[in-house]
C-alpha cells in the first residue's frame, strides 16, 4: 500500500502554488485536491495557477480553499486548465515567472505534468533559486525515475475497453483490426493494452517489426483456425501510422480495418488506482517541499514514494522493460 512521505518539516513556507502543465491526464484533479487539502491541513495558503506557465506569466494565480477542490476527485481533465507555453523556453521569461510568484508571496511551486514541464521548472529553479517540485502526470508513463504516472492506468483501461468492443465486431466479421494507441516515443501504453486486451501482435517504437513478421503472426493465428486478429500499435511520431501498415497489409491480400483511439485515451473518469496515486503523490510533494527538498519530482519506485532529482528525470530515457515485451510476444503466439 502506498504511503504519504512523512518527513520532518524544516522550511517556514507559508504559501505554495500548484499548476498543471503540458498534456492533461486523468487524475490530475485528484493531485490538485491532495496538494490543496494536505497543504491547508498544515496551515499553508495554497494557490492555483491557471493554464500552466502561460497563465503564470499572465498572473492567473488564485487562492484555493477546501471547497475549491470539492467534487473533483472523480473528474478527468484538470480544473486548473493546462497549456503549452513556448516563451518559457527563454531564460528571461523564466526569471519573470519567478518574480511574479515571489511578488505574490508564494514560496514554492508544484508542477503536475510531464518531462517538458519538469525541464522548465528545473531551469527556473537553477537560474533563480525559486523552489519547484514535480508530480508526474502523463498517460504515457514515459517519465524516468518513476514506475508509474498519473493517468497511465486510466488510459490503459480506456483502450482495453475499446479493444474488447472492437474484438466483438472483428470476430463477427472475421476481420483484422489495427488499433492505434497513444505513445509517441514509448510503447508503455501499447504493451500493457496489448497484453491486457489479448492482442495477437503488438507494435512499439522500441522494437521494429517488419511487415513480413506481422504477416507471420496473422498466418500463425489463421493456421490455428483464427479468423480475426487484433494488432495494437503505438502511434509513433505522428498519429495515423496504422494507415501505412494497413496499406502494406492490403497489398499482401489482407483487408484490415483501422481504429485510432486518439484523444479518447486522455479523458474520462480516473481509475481508483490513479486517484490513489495522485492523492499520495500530491500530499507527498507538499511534504518533501516542507522538508527542504526541491528541484526534484516525487515518484514511485518499488511501491515507495521517492524524490528524484529533476536533472535525472529530464536527462534519462525510461526504457520499456524487456520482460514485458517478452511476455507480450509469448502470450500472443
Ligand atoms: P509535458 O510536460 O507533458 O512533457 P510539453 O513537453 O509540451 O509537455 O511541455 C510543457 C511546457 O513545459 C512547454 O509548453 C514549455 O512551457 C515548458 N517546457 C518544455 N520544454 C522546455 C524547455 N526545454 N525549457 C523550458 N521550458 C520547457
Amino acid at each position: 500500500m502506498l504511503k504519504i512521505a512523512d518527513l520532518p518539516r524544516t522550511q517556514k513556507y507559508k504559501s505554495i502554488a500548484v499548476m498543471t502543465s503540458g498534456g492533461d491526464a486523468p487524475g490530475m484533479n485528484a493531485a490538485i485536491r491532495a496538494v490543496t487539502r494536505f497543504g491547508l491541513s498544515l496551515g499553508l495558503d495554497i494557490y492555483g495557477v491557471t493554464k500552466g506557465y502561460s497563465g503564470l506569466l499572465e498572473g492567473e494565480i488564485h487562492q484555493l480553499n477546501a471547497s475549491s477542490v470539492a467534487n473533483i476527485i472523480q473528474r478527468g481533465g484538470t480544473i486548473l486548465k493546462t497549456d503549452r507555453c513556448l516563451p518559457f523556453h527563454k531564460k528571461s521569461v523564466r526569471q519573470e515567472a519567478a518574480n511574479i510568484l515571489t511578488r505574490k508571496g508564494i514560496d514554492a511551486l508544484i508542477v503536475i505534468g510531464g518531462d517538458g514541464s519538469f525541464t522548465g521548472a528545473h531551469l527556473m529553479e537553477q537560474e533563480t533559486g525559486f523552489p519547484t517540485i514535480g508530480i508526474p502526470g502523463t498517460i504515457d508513463n514515459d517519465i524516468s525515475g518513476t514506475e508509474d504516472t498519473i493517468g497511465f492506468d486510466t488510459a490503459v483501461n480506456t483502450a482495453i475497453d475499446a479493444i474488447d468492443r472492437i474484438r466483438d465486431t472483428a470476430s463477427s466479421h472475421d476481420r483484422i483490426f489495427l488499433v492505434e494507441v497513444m505513445g509517441r516515443s514509448s510503447g508503455f501504453i501499447a504493451t500493457q493494452v496489448g497484453i491486457g486486451g489479448g492482442a495477437e501482435t503488438i507494435i512499439v517504437p522500441e522494437k521494429k517489426l517488419t511487415i513480413a513478421e506481422v504477416c507471420k503472426t496473422i498466418e500463425r493465428g489463421q493456421k490455428r483456425g483464427k479468423s480475426s486478429s487484433i494488432i495494437v500499435m503505438a502511434e509513433g511520431k505522428k498519429p495515423g501510422l496504422s494507415y501505412r501498415l494497413a496499406a502494406d497489409l492490403t497489398k499482401r491480400g489482407y483487408s484490415p480495418k483501422v481504429c485510432i483511439l486518439g484523444h479518447t485515451q486522455r479523458g474520462g473518469v480516473p481509475t481508483a488506482h490513479d486517484r490513489l496515486l495522485a492523492s499520495v503523490l500530491g500530499a507527498s510533494a507538499v511534504s518533501y517541499l516542507l522538508a527542504g527538498k526541491s528541484d526534484c519530482m516525487v515518484g514511485i519506485q518499488k511501491s515507495e514514494v521517492v524524490a528524484v532529482p529533476f536533472k535525472h528525470v529530464v536527462t534519462t530515457r525510461k526504457a520499456l522493460p524487456a520482460e514485458l515485451l517478452k511476455v507480450a510476444t509469448t502470450l500472443s503466439t
